[in-house]
């Protein structure tokens, strides 16, 4: 009678395994290798331009063709065959071709390669105090006081009067100078202190410190902006107001780094969402015959609301959709690309907000993600009564369920907080426009959208697992 009872227990109830204990002895050598690639893979990608380039390089190096070249030798979408879109530099969408029509639908995973960030003003530099200073404005969504008292770099593009253009990155050689925003001395921040710490340190005090030495004589004015501007046109060749037609973004300098004893985590700029981007792309790799046509993801925007001419919010995947489509049939028809879009199910990969030991007043425990627990599958997000949010049909949900479980993926479920303390979205909701299926899935964060975020090497893992899994249906 007992071990009956015992049976259906452990037949009934469920409770959510922790990864790593799931994980065989040969797998976790894998999931150590595997973060190893993941954290050089950050290193390169600090922002979406070089994200975009690297995830180019990569996919190059896997067979990938680029579209534009497919379209003008005028070459006809066969099975089997790779794909790359590249929007402005700062989107990329890779495709594997499937055995069926992409109109029947396409199983796609939809990831963001932009990240919180301080990016600089149009005319941003200055001198105050003996001090030559940048001005920013920020990117998403930040913690302003958290950007303060650590190295910065910085990275972007210029372009010269004559068109020509100019590449930057500086602060993340060893010996590259860093730049640095100052936070009051505790000795005299008792007004400081008093403040909400949202106040603390404000937008317009998030400015950069770019230099110290004065040049000239007293007829010059600004002598120490005037020498850091000098620095900048004997190495790159550009003038002030060439700052006005600039992207130049401001990063944590240094690169990811392992956290613990047992190197279990890493820390780095920018897993949101570079974390489900990269395991979204290391599952791309893995497909070579597939009977729907496979979609990897990787837009820019989101940390913004996914609008602009890179976002999710624009055309250009309906665009190449198009095109594709285009190549594919014998007479393109616009239903086409709507049933295409209609027909499809998708992975809308991004991070969620991990069980956080030090604040577990925000989340409800039996429903929250946490760190080393797997993947998470989030049925909605959104704020207060689910507002704003992609709440994922049953069904759906139910054959993702039998995916996973059928792929030894080790998942959780997670709500981002409990109800009504704040709340948050992805592009799922935009992809769900479309009348595709879509469910939120990617990996918990600590920290999450601070200058280093948290993340476990397992939470990683098992989310590439998980794509590769979906992918394959
Ligand atoms: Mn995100
Ligand atoms: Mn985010």
């Amino acid at each position: 009678m007992q071990s009956d009872l015992k049976k259906i227990h452990s037949s009934i109830t469920h409770k959510f395994k922790n990864a790593w204990e799931a994980l065989e002895e040969n797998d976790k050598k894998y999931v150590f290798d595997f973060s190893d690639e993941y954290k050089s893979f950050l290193d390169k990608g600090k922002t979406e331009r070089e994200c975009v380039k690297e995830i180019v390089t990569l996919a190059k190096a896997q067979g990938f063709k680029s579209l534009e070249e497919i379209i003008k030798n005028k070459e006809k979408i066969k099975e089997g065959m790779k794909v790359y879109a590249v929007n402005r530099e700062k989107a990329v969408v890779l495709f594997v071709i499937g055995k069926d029509k992409i109109e029947k639908g396409m199983n796609i995973l939809g990831t963001h390669i932009d990240s919180p960030r301080l990016d600089l003003k149009p005319f941003p530099l200055y001198e105050d105090g003996e001090l030559a200073l940048l001005k920013t404005h920020y990117y998403g969504g930040i913690k302003k006081y958290q950007w303060a008292s650590l190295p910065l770099s910085l990275h972007g593009v210029i372009f010269k009067k004559s068109g020509e253009r100019v590449d930057i990155v500086i602060g993340e050689e060893e010996d590259d100078p860093v730049f640095f925003i100052t936070d009051l001395l505790p000795h005299l921040a008792k007004d400081q202190a008093a403040k909400k710490l949202a106040d603390a340190i404000t937008g317009e005090g998030l400015n950069i410190i770019i230099g110290n030495i004065p040049l000239g004589d007293k007829d010059i004015k600004e002598k120490v902006k005037f020498n850091v501007m000098k620095i900048l046109n004997e190495k790159y060749g550009i003038e002030e107001d060439d700052f006005t037609v600039a992207e130049i973004e401001i990063v944590p300098s240094g690169k990811a780094r392992d956290v613990g004893l047992d190197r279990s985590m890493i820390a780095a700029y920018g897993h949101d969402d570079r974390v489900c981007s990269f395991a979204a792309l290391k599952s791309i790799f893995e497909i070579e015959k597939t009977e729907k046509t496979c979609v990897a993801m990787f837009m820019d925007k989101e940390e913004v609301g996914s609008m602009g001419n890179t976002g999710m919010q624009s055309r250009f995947f309906e665009n190449v959709l198009a095109e594709l489509i285009a190549l594919q049939s014998e007479a393109y028809s616009d239903l086409l690309v709507r049933r295409a879009l209609s027909n499809s199910k998708i992975l809308s990969g991004d991070v969620g907000a991990g069980f956080d030991p030090n604040f577990p007043d925000v989340h409800d425990k039996r429903n929250a993600p946490y760190v080393g627990k797997g993947v998470i599958l989030v049925k909605y997000t959104g704020a207060k009564g689910k507002a704003g949010s992609n709440d994922a049909n049953a069904e759906f949900l139910s054959e993702v369920r039998r995916i996973f479980n059928e792929n030894d993926v080790i998942w959780q479920i997670g709500e981002l907080g409990k109800v009504d303390q704040g709340g948050g979205g992805t592009i799922a909701y935009i992809l769900a426009n479309y009348g595709a299926d879509v469910v939120d899935c990617g990996v918990p964060v600590l920290s999450m959208h601070a200058p280093y975020e948290l993340i476990s090497k397992v939470d990683l893992y098992m989310t590439y697992k998980a794509y590769k899994s979906f992918l394959k249906g």
